[in-house]
């Protein structure tokens, strides 16, 4: 058999012969051809990156409250686990945030992060993600805050429809309380926590025709 100038591997070598190892990362078994053995370590590039990103924390973790002596968290929202010894992946789950299974129970990543990171002194109940992208959990990116905020916030950066967010009920009070310079869209809007161009096409009828 000749070497392959440009791999440097055997040429003529047959292609079915392939021989199991195990993956450095997942410990999961997979298959290679035998010239691979020595070089191949990980079943797929996910695992290799997870592998590569399961050095020692690098700056600070704090510990996850209720969970100390198992997870750490650091200001990027990643999730250390003191027990596997490596970051955890975390799945996006189907309202599109990153989610983690500790201990057995699925949390939040913007949650845990922000109890970690994030100042809460006015003990608000939600987390904004500042720029609209929900996997960006860097500390930065999140701030605590009301219900009716969050929702605002959400409406301005286009990812919630606005005609769905008014009750029956806003609607009516809107069109009753609704005062030229004296009781404004803008007003309105702040209240009740969508943005102005709502309050606008509900109180003219452009919306909610049926009331
Ligand atoms: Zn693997």
């Amino acid at each position: 058999m000749r070497i392959n100038p440009e791999t440097g591997n055997l040429r003529g070598r047959p292609n079915g012969a392939h021989v199991e190892i195990k993956c450095a990362s997942c410990n999961g078994h997979f298959s290679v051809q035998p010239y691979r053995i020595r070089t191949a370590r990980f079943c797929s590039l996910r695992c290799k990156k997870r592998y590569r990103s399961s050095d020692k924390p690098e700056g600070i973790i704090r510990p996850v409250k209720g969970m100390i002596n198992d997870y750490g968290i650091d200001k990027t929202g990643r999730i250390w686990s003191f027990k596997s010894n490596r970051w955890l992946l975390g799945v996006i789950n189907t309202q599109g945030y990153v989610q983690f299974e500790l201990n057995g129970k699925s949390y939040l990543g913007h949650r845990l992060t922000a109890k970690a990171w994030v100042k809460n002194p006015k003990n608000y109940p939600e987390i904004n993600h500042k720029d609209g992208h929900k996997t960006n959990n860097y500390y930065m990116n999140l701030e605590w805050c009301t219900s009716s905020q969050n929702q605002k916030h959400a409406c301005q950066m286009g990812l919630q429809k606005p005609r769905y967010k008014l009750s029956d009920a806003e609607v009516s009070y809107i069109r009753k309380t609704y005062e030229f310079r004296k009781n404004t869209y803008e007003m309105l809007a702040k209240e009740l926590g969508v943005c102005k161009d709502t309050i606008r096409r509900a109180y003219k009828g452009e919306t909610w025709k049926n009331l």
